[in-house]
């Protein structure tokens, strides 16, 4: 034990380790103080039915923190260190579904002429740690929406992204919380699929409505005749149990043609947009709506 021996403090910790726990800790209370401050953006990424005319059906929201250089972090950069604080993870939870009821309420608004659109949000494992989730969910939507009147399908509109992991915690509850999710009118889609470890039993019993294939499985599909078949597998498995199932990560002509082939649903990733600022959304509304950008991709070189 570090304390134990050299008599003399806590020398077993390296001056790198106590870097690397002040960046830790700098960089969560930096966090807590960014959710505080509304700080953080929300980025926008378009999802399309994989129909001939490749409809826009709805939105991903992808959280992004500006840093005061310029620098915009993902993810990636922060979301770890939000998972590792019960209160952080919660925080910035309910800072996402705020976010999101305050976006949709100003571009119901503002565009009644637009088509219903799913707005999707990714809810992390950790928070279904504590119980209560669907009912803090309903509360972040009725607080930011400032509803009058009480609704009774608040979620109507939104997904939730989970992943396989949420089932390897407390399987129980958080069908419970789906559930309830579900009763306000939410749609529950599962995230990253293929790339959990749980079985895939809990498919069959969970309230799910939408299947999103992993990317990793998207990348080669046109070049590797695995990722080809595990592709199909998940599409027709998502079909007979009557989910509808969407591609992630579709980055090329070929791939976009190789999964309508398959007859996956829908379809997100770099091919059709990148995310974007909220403030990019209805420009980008209008120029699909118009019906033509995106079908070179489908009807191109390689169809
Ligand atoms: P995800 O939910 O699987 O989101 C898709 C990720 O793939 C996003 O990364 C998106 O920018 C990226 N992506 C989309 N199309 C393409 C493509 O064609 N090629 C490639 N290479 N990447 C593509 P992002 O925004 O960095 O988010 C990473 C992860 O962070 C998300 O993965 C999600 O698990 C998590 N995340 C993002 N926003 C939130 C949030 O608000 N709450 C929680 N709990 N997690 C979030
Ligand atoms: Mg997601
Ligand atoms: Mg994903
Ligand atoms: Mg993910």
């Amino acid at each position: 034990h570090a304390k134990g021996e050299g008599g003399s403090g806590w020398r077993f910790y390296t001056p790198a380790m106590n870097e690397q726990v002040l960046h830790r800790i700098r960089l969560e209370t930096r966090l807590r103080d960014a959710i505080a401050h509304d700080q953080l953006v929300l980025y926008y990424q378009p999802i399309h039915a994989l129909t001939e005319d490749l409809p826009l059906i709805g939105f991903e929201a992808l959280v992004r923190w500006p840093q005061p250089d310029g620098e915009i972090l993902p993810p990636a950069a922060f979301m770890p260190v939000a998972e590792q604080s019960a209160e952080l993870i919660e925080a910035l939870g309910r800072w996402v579904c705020k976010t999101v009821a305050r976006q949709r309420q100003r571009w119901r608004a503002l565009h009644p002429g637009w088509p219903p659109l799913t707005i999707a949000i990714n809810l992390s494992a950790k928070q279904f740690d504590r119980a209560g989730l669907a009912e803090r969910i309903r509360r972040a939507f009725v607080d930011a929406e400032g509803a009058t009147e009480p609704s009774a399908l608040p979620l109507l509109g939104i997904e939730f992204e989970i992943t396989e992991s949420v089932m390897m915690r407390d399987p129980i509850s958080a069908e419970e919380e789906l559930e309830r999710l579900r009763e306000m009118g939410a749609h529950i889609a599962i995230d990253d699929f293929g790339t959990g470890y749980s079985s895939l039993a809990y498919i069959k019993h969970l309230p799910i409505d939408r299947i999103k294939i992993d990317r990793a499985f998207v990348h080669d599909l046109a070049h590797d005749t695995d990722d080809a078949a595990i592709v199909c597998a998940a599409v027709e498995m998502g079909h007979r149990l009557g989910r509808s199932v969407v591609a992630e990560g579709v980055e090329t002509a070929e791939q976009l043609q190789r999964l309508h082939a398959i007859g996956c649903d829908a379809v997100q990733g770099f091919a059709l947009a990148r995310p974007m600022p909220a403030h990019q959304v209805p420009s980008y509304v209008q120029r699909v709506s118009r019906g033509d950008h995106l079908q070179p991709w489908l009807f191109g070189p390689f169809a």
